[in-house]
């Protein structure tokens, strides 16, 4: 069985249901508890399907030994919008509060799990140890180029007071550049919004004609690393899980993967304690 541990990334497995969680943030266990959960065990966060979310969600809190009435999933619409979750509203259905048109929530208030879901996009957690503030961020390419990475951490700073020196950045399991071809609609946005980072050549690849058509890679992994850097984080301070969505289809959700298709939604949640 396939296991995806790596210098940054500890794959965990407690009877069907299979995830990871970032070393790094292990350290924290006594203030948070954290996951990105793989498809195992038939999880899936799809919002369409309430008996499988539910179910999904009941398998993974009993693991992580906190309260699923307590998860916030926003209405993810690949916006830049980040919003604070400052308190819960009693009742049984929680990821149908009002978080419409949002795809990064932050909170400092203990006992409430961010939750931001995908299938091959990149989600980012944010963990401010000294001011005790999280976030999850669902960033796919809409997301990215709207810089929405960038907009959660100057959203820290001007809410929470966060020092971007302090915040521990970690990137999800996401399409990488092995496998993110794109056509010139992606790739000539792209090549304008980030041209001033002087990373382009590094950004974009051509590929060449794939069916009569040129092609190009992008790596939105190295786009949110600048991002983030640009907002003040230390290099350092960005842990990444070097995992590509797609290259392992048969342990996660991937809309590529899965040739377009959406099976289902990863989740990566974050809660402090
Ligand atoms: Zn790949």
């Amino acid at each position: 069985m396939a296991d995806l541990s790596n210098s940054t990334i500890v794959h965990q497995k407690r009877g069907d249901v299979e995830y990871l969680q970032f070393r790094k943030l292990l350290e924290y266990e006594d203030v948070l508890t954290h996951c990105y959960t793989l498809k195992a065990g038939e999880l899936d966060f799809r919002k369409q399907n309430k008996e499988r979310l539910n179910q999904s969600c009941q398998k993974i809190c009993q693991i992580l030994k906190i309260d699923k009435t307590r998860i916030v999933i926003p209405e993810q619409r690949h916006t830049n919008n980040v919003k604070l979750v400052k308190t819960l509203a009693q009742g049984p259905s929680l990821w149908e509060e009002p978080f419409g048109q949002t795809d990064g929530i932050l909170t400092n208030q203990k006992n409430i799990i961010l939750t931001t879901t995908s299938s091959d996009c990149t989600n980012i957690l944010l963990f401010d140890p000294i001011k005790k503030v999280i976030g999850s961020i669902h960033s796919g390419w809409r997301g990215t180029f709207q810089k929405i990475g960038k907009i959660a951490v100057e959203k820290m700073k001007e809410e929470y007071h966060c020092n971007p020196k302090d915040i521990l950045c970690f990137l999800c399991p996401t399409i990488r550049k092995c496998h993110f071809e794109v056509h010139c609609d992606v790739k000539e946005p792209c090549e304008k919004i980030f041209s001033y980072t002087g990373q382009i050549n590094h950004i974009i690849t051509p590929i060449g004609q794939v069916e009569g058509r040129e092609k190009w890679t992008i790596d939105t992994v190295l786009i949110n690393k600048l991002l983030l850097m640009e907002a003040g984080v230390k290099t350092e301070n960005i842990y990444d899980s070097g995992i590509c969505s797609v290259c392992h289809k048969d342990k996660m959700h991937s809309l590529r993967g899965e040739n377009g298709v959406l099976q289902g939604l990863n989740a990566a949640m974050i809660v402090l304690k």
